[in-house]
């Protein structure tokens, strides 16, 4: 009885129940998260977990391992198009060893970051926008310490406001003067 069973054909065992395996993410931030996953998890589910951890959203997260994308879409192997791949790539099917470092990214980089921190909306005021205070309510602008009175930012409601503020002072006269008559 001759068992030849090298570590070479291992892959022809196929109903062994999947073993965990341990995994290095760089993150963006040079943080490296290490994750104990069964062989069997799919890159989606490896990705959700990611973001869960990261909180990135998951459209924007990419993995990298040995300068390689990993996709979801398992249409990289155009050479063998008999050869059905199972709807999700996983660890093993992407024959990702234990122990490796993958690396995420997110492609938003050298994009637009977050808006953090709101800029004045005054003319050419470098500020930032005072949060709730800065708020004006006649123009919906953000606006510093410095121009977030109306008079400061020549709010652009505020002639709107005056105007109106004379209408009605003119109605209200008129109104009183029709009454004098009327109670005449
Ligand atoms: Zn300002
Ligand atoms: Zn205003």
């Amino acid at each position: 009885m001759r068992q030849s069973r090298s570590s070479s054909n291992a892959s022809i065992s196929s109903s062994e129940e999947p073993e965990n395996q341990q995994l290095f993410v760089k993150l963006p931030s040079g943080e490296t998260l290490s994750l104990l996953l069964p062989t069997d998890t799919s890159l989606p589910t490896l990705l959700h977990l990611l973001s869960l951890r990261t909180s990135a959203p998951l459209i924007s997260l990419r993995l990298l391992y040995a300068g390689k994308h990993l996709t979801s879409a398992t249409s990289s192997s155009p050479s063998n198009p008999l050869h059905q791949t199972p709807s999700s790539p996983t660890l093993q099917t992407l024959s990702i060893p234990p122990n490796a470092t993958l690396l995420l990214t997110l492609p938003i980089l050298g994009g637009m970051p977050p808006p953090k921190k709101q800029r004045c909306t005054f003319k050419d005021c470098k500020d930032a926008a005072q949060r709730i205070v800065g708020d004006c309510s006649f123009c919906s602008g953000h606006y510093c310490g410095k121009h977030r009175m109306l008079e400061d930012h020549v709010c652009s409601g505020l002639e709107d406001c005056k105007a109106e503020g004379r209408e009605r002072n003119k109605i209200t006269l008129e109104g009183e003067r029709t009454n004098v008559i009327r109670g005449v």
